[in-house]
């Protein structure tokens, strides 16, 4: 094998000939036309027919009862939240790992995030460390499933049960994951999905919370349609909204459902495809590279993805500052790895005044270390990309990882 290319050697992949992933989002010219024909419709948004059978059919397919469909996947968690009664006072317990809207759903409700740690095979949230955290102000949990994995909901219910506590599943990276093989957003009281348009389902903006409970969804349908109970027609609403439920505008339109619905179509499709390129450098990574990918949820099957997180974990790859391996794999030719999130409370996003939430003592140590500074994430398109660009990544992994000492002999030049 050929030395490291930051090193001098040449690199993996010839620069005229990058590595390319799948684009995304997808555009189709099937969905174009219906998006052409609802326009003409006009019959664009106020619960429209394609918002209803997409609602219908999401909530169908992660075996669901009830869902609806709203403008993002933050003001998703805020209306879970809001029709659990969460509010000033209360505790809301949630991995330090995540994107920092999990937690500002929290503060828009008024209450506060406590933070736990993640679990080092999966990155969701730890149960044990779930578990410590609880008080007597603590009113509910809302489980990650982040990048490749889902959290243990086995383990997190049970803890939820005994204590009493609400489940509120943040699936924004998990659209088709299946657990004990039945659709994440299901186990929980209530599950909530972003269509953001780097996920795994895109229509630019878009939201869903799904739910089993049928109180529980027709609060959330007037949260999110500032009152009106469903089959209301546009100004007039049947009766009022329950008292103290301060509901919005958090709407979404037909168009976005219309995307959503076509894409659920081939949803199964997409998420065995990305299931069987995780096998593929599975198989090719090697394990004496000190490169380890995120374990699925362990009763996930499929397991959905937004992406796949990578340790670092090699005795040089851990001496080594996490830039100067990050250095070497983009001088193999190769630069489609991300980073992580990081602990939330940590992120530049994340502006909330220390007082207005808390932390374990000792901090989250999994989630600041293993989760971050030696962290990579690829992206889900590589996932779908063919297996040839597959092992060609895993070679890159191979690489760096197995001539890692090398860098520690040869100090970082001064650029
Ligand atoms: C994307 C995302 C959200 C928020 O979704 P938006 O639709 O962007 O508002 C929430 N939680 C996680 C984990 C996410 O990745």
């Amino acid at each position: 094998m050929s030395a490291l290319a930051l090193l001098g050697g040449s690199p993996l992949i010839d620069s005229d000939k990058p590595l390319i992933a799948p684009a995304w989002p997808p555009i189709c010219e099937t969905t174009a036309e219906k998006l052409k024909a609802l326009y003409l419709s006009a019959q664009w948004s106020f619960n429209c027919p394609a918002e209803q059978t997409f609602a219908r059919d999401f909530a169908a397919y992660h075996g669901a009862d009830h869902g609806v469909f709203m403008v993002n996947g933050t003001v998703t968690l805020e209306a879970a939240l809001a029709v659990c009664g969460v509010g000033p006072g209360d505790e809301v317990i949630l991995p330090a790992l995540t994107w920092p809207a999990t937690a500002m759903a929290v503060h828009y409700v008024g209450a506060t995030p406590v933070f736990a740690d993640v679990e080092p095979s999966t990155l969701c949230l730890d149960p044990k460390r779930f578990e410590e955290a609880i008080t007597p102000r603590t009113r509910a949990v809302i489980p990650v499933h982040l990048y490749g994995s889902t959290a243990d909901l086995e383990a997190i219910l049970a803890i939820a049960r005994k204590h009493e506590l609400y489940v509120i599943e943040d699936c924004a990276h998990m659209q088709g994951g299946k657990w004990a093989g039945k659709g994440v957003g299901s186990h929980g009281h209530i599950g909530s999905f972003s269509f953001q348009q780097s996920k795994t389902m895109a229509s630019g903006e878009g939201g869903i919370c799904l739910t089993r409970d049928p109180v529980l969804a027709e609060k959330l349908y007037r949260f999110k349609h500032i009152g009106y109970p469903d089959g209301s027609r546009q100004g007039q609403a049947a009766t009022a909204p329950p008292a103290g439920l301060v509901c919005h505008n958090y709407r979404a339109t037909g168009f976005q459902a219309v995307i959503l619905s076509d894409q659920l179509t081939g949803l199964e499709a997409l998420i065995a495809r990305y299931n069987r390129g995780r096998a593929i450098l599975a198989e090719a990574l090697d394990p004496a590279s000190g490169f380890r990918l995120q374990a699925p949820g362990r009763l996930a099957s499929p397991q959905g993805f937004y992406g796949l997180a990578i340790f670092a974990e090699g005795d040089a790859l851990t001496q080594l500052p996490r830039e100067r391996w990050v250095e070497a794999l983009v001088a193999e030719g190769f630069g489609g790895f991300g980073g992580s999130y990081g602990p939330v409370y940590r992120h530049l996003l994340y502006n909330m005044d220390p007082a207005s939430y808390r932390l374990p003592e000792g901090g989250c140590p999994v989630a600041e270390d293993l989760g971050t500074a030696r962290c990579l994430t690829l992206f889900h398109t590589w996932l779908g990309a063919d297996e040839t660009t597959l092992r060609t990544i895993a070679a890159v992994l191979n690489k760096v990882g197995t001539q890692a000492e090398a860098l520690l002999e040869q100090p970082a030049t001064s650029r």
